[in-house]
């Protein structure tokens, strides 16, 4: 007896095991990612071509893409411009009339093709006098036994690479697949029996092994589909297992600081607001004290639009974990943003008796600016003056110089940028991160900043709403809040979009506006280079000047210095300043109530996701807010029906879910998120529920 073989599953097999495989074939299949008989099997076809029925030539439309199958009843190469151009050419008769199917440049072509050939021919007719296809997809039919599987069925359409004909890859596909379908395996036990439960057009989605062939070669439109789900299900449970477990390891290895919060400041924080939080922003508070109480660190992302009011939220959060005794940390895109919420954190903590210190590119490691020591407890220390010696035992806002020596520092809350990142911040005991407009950060970058401490609780804010897909996909390890209501009071935001022609009618419009005592932003796309008529703000900003006299007008760019932009936002905000002309730098957090215009120059530049977060600046106080979209309509026809949708909805979800369907997860997660997971089979814009049942079943594989 011979000693068995060691068993090579054959789908680990590599392609040059196929009959067939050469070296050249098969570098041209590694050029499309094909290295092994599995890689091959899960080639994707980039659509479908229903050859049971052909459209007879007679009855091809202008413009409308069709199927169509004939016989090559002659063909020619012509040569002009001195032989450096040519056209080569066959025409096609299926007995109901002729068809000219023409590519530009590629004489070689000729040799594919013979009179009496008879073709499948995939194309748009550009005209019908005679009917031509320009560049159409081809496929010479030859008849015998591979005749059924390329004809007479729905045949599969791959991505090719150079020099690879469609028709020898369907077949290697067809004869590995015949070979090969037996060793497809479930990938994990249960699957394929809970995919049969999970229906498509009324039929369970099938297993494995026959998806893989129904992807390939279905029966039926629904097959394919069906086929496409069960391979996009097989995915996305191998993504959500590996979050799943991650996020178990975490929680039996991370054990929380204990921050079970006695609202000793939080109480006074509610109570000093000059509003009162909204429903889902209370409702959300609760959630994160429950976290905060839990045996685990949180780990959380809170979404709500631009203007929901997520800062008092984390506000709140930051409070509790001081409360206890433990540092916090904020970190926010810009230095602008950055800046700003120092300005408010220190009008809401220092009275609180807390410091609150800033940290930016600009502002490093500022001395321990202990202002609060001196300003907050003012009124402590003449309590304590009067001989309350209840106050003295409180370990809460300081008490005299001495008791301050000698206790341990106070626990404080640090603002800043990426320089939060940096060597230079070591925080004592940091208890809390959040992190704001996530979107702009990569999942390292909160990483590095969770490292300051040991399991610190984490709070990621964003505003550009996540479509749920992503949700669960790319935030898939942290826990989802959603503040979903707006505060009270808001003036409503109208949205126009106008062509760039009508600049002289918007520049009057604003004028009015400005005159009644409003502000307004006027967004440019880029700082200093123009092309192609999309405009650069440093450019505009004379003339803008110009149409806006008297009113004074200031320009903020990525360009400034800091202390520049510093002085140029505190002037825009004290009203100094009344228009400020800006990148989508201020895309971000910026909060100026009194600014309720804004025009957007060369909108089709921007994603409609960012452009409703530019949005977002304006309609932050009592009155009506307008936002002008303008483009370069002939330049951009296709922008208008696309910009639309900010003119139908200030639903951020549906914006979001619109951009993601246009652009796709990576625009929308923006450049810095790397961390968006690319599919095969599984689609992000579509596949919600497949998602949903991918993580329940994952949840069911790893031990809890
Ligand atoms: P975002 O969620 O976009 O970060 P902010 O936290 O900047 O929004 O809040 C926007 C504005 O709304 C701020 O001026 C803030 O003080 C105010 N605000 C927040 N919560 C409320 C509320 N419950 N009622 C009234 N105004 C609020
Ligand atoms: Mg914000």
């Amino acid at each position: 007896m011979p000693e068995p073989e060691p068993r090579i599953s054959p789908l680990a097999r590599p392609v040059t095991s196929l009959f067939g495989v050469g070296p050249e074939r098969a570098a041209q299949l590694d050029r499309l990612g094909i290295r092994t008989v599995e890689d091959l099997l899960r080639h994707r076809p980039a659509r479908y071509e229903d050859r049971r029925h052909f459209r007879p030539i007679a009855e091809l439309r202008l413009g409308e893409a069709a199927l169509t199958q004939g016989r090559i009843v002659a063909k020619g190469t012509k040569w002009f411009q001195q032989h450096t151009r040519s056209i080569f050419e066959i025409i096609v008769d299926d007995g109901t009339a002729r068809l000219h199917c023409r590519w530009w440049n590629l004489p070689f072509m000729e040799k594919y093709f013979s009179t009496g050939d008879e073709v499948v021919v995939f194309g748009k007719p550009i005209q019908l006098k005679p009917r031509t296809f320009d560049h159409p997809e081809t496929e010479v039919i030859e008849g015998g036994e591979e005749s059924s599987i390329h004809l007479n069925r729905i045949a599969p359409i791959y991505p090719l690479t150079e020099g690879l004909p469609q028709k020898w890859l369907r077949g290697l596909i067809w004869r590995t697949l015949a070979g090969a379908e037996a060793a497809i395996g479930e990938p994990w036990a249960g699957l394929a029996e809970f995919a049969s439960r999970i229906e498509y057009e009324g039929v369970g989605l099938p297993g494995r092994a026959r998806a893989i062939r129904l992807v390939h070669f279905p029966e039926t439109e629904q097959d394919a589909e069906r086929a496409r789900r069960r391979l996009a299900l097989d995915e996305f449970v191998d993504l959500q297992r590996q979050l799943v477990a991650r996020r178990r390891n975490f929680e039996t290895h991370a054990q929380a600081l204990p921050c079970s919060s006695d609202n000793r400041l939080v109480k006074p924080f509610l109570a000093g607001l000059e509003f009162n939080l909204t429903q889902a922003q209370a409702r959300v508070l609760r959630t994160l004290r429950g976290d905060l109480a839990g045996r685990h660190p949180m780990r959380r992302l809170l979404q709500g639009d631009v203007g929901s009011g997520k800062t008092v939220v984390a506000a709140c959060c930051a409070l509790m974990v001081l409360e206890s005794g433990h540092d916090a940390a904020l970190m926010a895109p810009t230095e602008i943003l950055a800046e700003q919420h120092h300005a408010n954190f220190r009008k809401w903590f220092e009275p609180l008796g807390l410091a609150v210190e800033l940290r930016t590119g600009s502002h490093k490691a500022a001395a321990p600016t202990d202002r609060a020591a001196n300003d907050g407890p003012m009124v402590l220390e003449a309590s304590q003056a009067g001989g309350a010696p209840a106050l003295a035992s409180d370990p809460a806002p300081a008490g005299s110089e001495s008791q301050a020596a000698r206790q341990p520092p106070r626990p404080k809350l640090t603002i800043g940028t990426h320089a939060l990142i940096e060597a230079g911040f070591a925080p004592e005991n940091l208890g809390l991160v959040v992190i704001d407009e996530q979107h702009k950060f990569g999942v390292a970058q909160r990483e590095q900043l969770l490292r300051k401490g040991h399991y610190p609780h984490l709070l990621v804010m964003t505003a550009t709403p996540i479509p749920r897909t992503l949700g669960l996909t790319v935030y898939g390890d942290l826990d989802l809040s959603t503040i979903d209501q707006m505060p009270p009071g808001r003036g409503r935001v109208r949205t126009f979009i106008r062509t760039a022609d009508k600049l002289e009618k918007v520049w009057a419009f604003m004028r009015e506006k400005l005159g009644e005592g409003r502000q307004a932003y006027v967004v440019y796309p880029r700082v200093e280079e123009t092309a192609n008529g999309v405009k650069a703000v440093t450019r505009e900003f004379e003339a803008v000047e110009k149409a806006l006299t008297p009113f004074p007008i200031g320009l903020l760019h990525g360009r400034l210095k800091p202390r520049e932009k510093e002085a140029v936002m505190a002037a825009f905000r004290r009203g100094a300043v009344k228009v400020l002309l800006a990148t989508s730098l201020i895309e971000v957090g910026v909060d100026v109530p009194n600014a309720t215009i804004m025009v957007i120059e060369n909108a089709e530049q921007f994603g409609l996701a960012q452009l409703h977060q530019l949005r977002g600046r304006i309609g932050r106080g009592f009155h009506e807010a307008y936002c002008i979209l303008l483009t370069a309509a002939s330049k951009h026809p296709e922008a208008q029906p696309r910009l639309k949708v900010l003119e139908q909805t200030t639903d951020g979800f549906r914006i979001a879910e619109a951009d993601l369907e246009i652009r796709g997860p990576g625009e929308l997660l923006g450049q810095q998120q790397s961390g968006a997971p690319r599919f095969r089979f599984g689609d992000l814009v579509k596949d919600w529920e497949l998602i949903r049942r991918a993580r329940e079943f994952a949840q069911g594989l790893v031990p809890g």
